[in-house]
């Protein structure tokens, strides 16, 4: 579903440039729980923003569903994005709409009618376990509850790949098992494709079955979950291997 060849991306900060992903090439095929593990700033979040074309590679080519982001043109993107799913680690939701409201932007900004919308809605709230919140708005829920519905609305356009970039960082580690036993279940379920960000290996080794490692712009290590906590082999892999036991 995802391929990326020798992909890098620079930045220009106060006329210096900054090469925060380093010539990456990775393959996630679908149905995959691909997680990426770093220290801040390895270039995590840069990398995923490639994925959905939010920026686009120096050089190298990002594929992702059959298209070359970098080859979009405006309108291509705007539709490209709509198969792709994203969360976040503050959750973005709208504090002045409900829970159902929230869940329907998606469907609302691609002019889907009203009733397809709230039917919409109804399936992903069930789908999220949110039944009997519907009308609660965002600051009624807690943390889990709040990621229910961002999950919920990053999904309401079918999207083929979800992005997640550090959605359990904000919560306590009794809520960031649940969240992750539904994205588990969601990816089982509609066979979707997650590609989940962290700092915590932990949360690699409940639900991914790949894992990349990212230092200071490169993928150091990258394979199966299992293998690459029998052997990390980088120092770096080591210490998360490590943080974890
Ligand atoms: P964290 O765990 O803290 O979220 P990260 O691994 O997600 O870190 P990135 O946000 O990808 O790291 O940043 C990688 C490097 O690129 C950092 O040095 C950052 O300052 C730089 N960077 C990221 N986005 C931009 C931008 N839009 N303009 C300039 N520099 C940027
Ligand atoms: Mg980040």
């Amino acid at each position: 579903l995802i391929e990326l060849n020798q992909v890098s991306k620079t930045f220009l900060v106060k006329k210096q440039s900054l090469q925060a992903v380093k010539e990456v090439s990775l393959t996630v095929e679908k149905g995959d729980i691909y997680g990426i593990v770093g220290y801040s700033g390895a270039g995590k979040s840069t990398l995923v923003r490639l994925l959905n074309g939010l920026e686009i590679a120096t050089s190298g080519s990002v594929v992702v569903d059959g298209e070359n982001v970098e080859s979009l043109k405006a309108k291509e993107l705007r539709d490209f994005r709509k198969n792709i799913g994203m969360i976040f680690q503050h959750f973005n939701l709208l504090w002045s709409r409900t829970v159902a409201e929230n869940i329907q932007l998606p469907l609302e900004l691609a002019g889907v009618k009203k009733a397809q919308r709230q039917q919409k809605a109804a399936e992903l709230i069930e789908l999220v376990g949110l039944q009997g919140r519907e009308d609660a708005y965002p600051s009624q829920l807690s943390g889990g509850q709040k990621q229910r519905v961002g999950i919920a609305r990053a999904l309401a356009n079918d999207p083929k790949l979800l992005l997640c970039d550090e959605a359990t960082s904000a919560l306590d580690p009794q809520t960031t098992d649940e969240v992750l036993e539904l994205l588990l279940a969601i990816n089982q379920k509609l066979n979707l494709t997650i590609v989940l960000i962290t700092h915590e290996m932990n949360v690699i080794r409940k639900i991914a079955n790949k894992v990349a490692v990212m230092e200071q712009g490169r993928v150091v290590e990258e394979g199966t979950v299992a293998e690459v906590f029998r052997h990390p082999q980088q120092a770096v892999t080591k210490r998360f291997v490590q943080q974890d036991l």
